[in-house]
């Protein structure tokens, strides 16, 4: 079994046939996706899809993009679907210093938030960090988030970080990127404790190789179990049980019942 522990289903690009996705999923044994909301509407969508799909849960949050969107009334609404049982985390959130969508102020402010939400009701945190992951640790470690938990997705930091943010009860997250021939990510990903080590897609952006270009898919994340464990040098099943072993035991999908 794998688990793909960042996809967005409700992305115009899937959404659209959404079932062969997932069955397409399955048929991989991607078992298991995490949907995660990009914006109240995109998370209120996502824990609709979890509530009637089997082994799809959903994460609900504000994506560092998205948060000029995000007046307090909205926050309060997003809280509001914490509540609910396929709700497995708090995110996307976190900074982007490098598109800059936002201002850093609106995005730290925002940040600090969701940190609080995750605190409030004992969920793990899904975060977003780019060219910002010192000033993201520092605030994961200021509001005292080590004691939730969650994921760097999509890390793109340099080892030392990766350390930092092991230190800071986070687990790292790896997809399509380290399929890359010049990334910069599949040394990172090889040096993190496999204890620590997630597995998504971030579909449908960044498909891993031989797809890379193409439309991303949560079935997709089969090819970044295959591409690490032949660098790790470990057999397929061995990479497959650890990551999935890691997500159910962060998101605790265990305790989540499967039809
Ligand atoms: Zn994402």
């Amino acid at each position: 079994m794998l688990v793909d522990t960042h996809a967005h289903l409700n992305f115009p690009q899937l959404e659209k046939d959404l079932e062969s996705v997932i069955q397409h999923a399955r048929e991989l044994a991607v078992n298991r996706i995490v949907n995660v909301g990009t914006n109240l509407e995109m998370s209120r969508k996502a824990l609709a899809l979890a509530e009637r799909q089997t082994g799809v849960f959903a994460s609900v949050g504000f994506h560092p993009h998205d948060v000029e969107r995000a007046d307090d009334r909205q926050m309060s609404d997003l809280a509001d679907l914490l509540v609910h049982d396929p709700v497995v985390a708090v995110g996307e959130t976190g900074l982007d210093f490098f598109r800059n969508y936002a201002p850093h102020d609106v995005q730290e402010q925002r940040f600090r938030q969701h940190i609080c939400l995750a605190k409030e009701t004992g969920l793990p945190l899904i975060i977003h960090s780019r060219g910002a992951e010192d000033q993201v640790m520092d605030m994961l470690e200021e509001e005292g988030a080590q004691e939730v938990g969650g994921v760097l997705h999509c890390f793109g930091g340099d080892s030392v970080q990766a350390k930092r943010a092991v230190d800071l009860n986070f687990y790292l997250g790896f997809g399509g990127t380290v399929t890359f021939k010049k990334s910069t990510s599949l040394a990172v990903a090889l040096r993190v404790p496999t204890d620590r080590l997630l597995l998504e897609t971030d579909c449908p952006y960044l498909s891993p190789v031989p797809y890379r270009g193409k439309r991303n898919e949560p079935a997709y994340v089969r090819y970044v179990a295959e591409f690490l464990s032949k660098q790790m040098n470990q057999p397929l099943e061995r990479v497959c049980e650890q990551t999935t072993h890691n997500a159910l035991r962060l998101f605790r999908l265990d305790d989540q019942v499967i039809a």
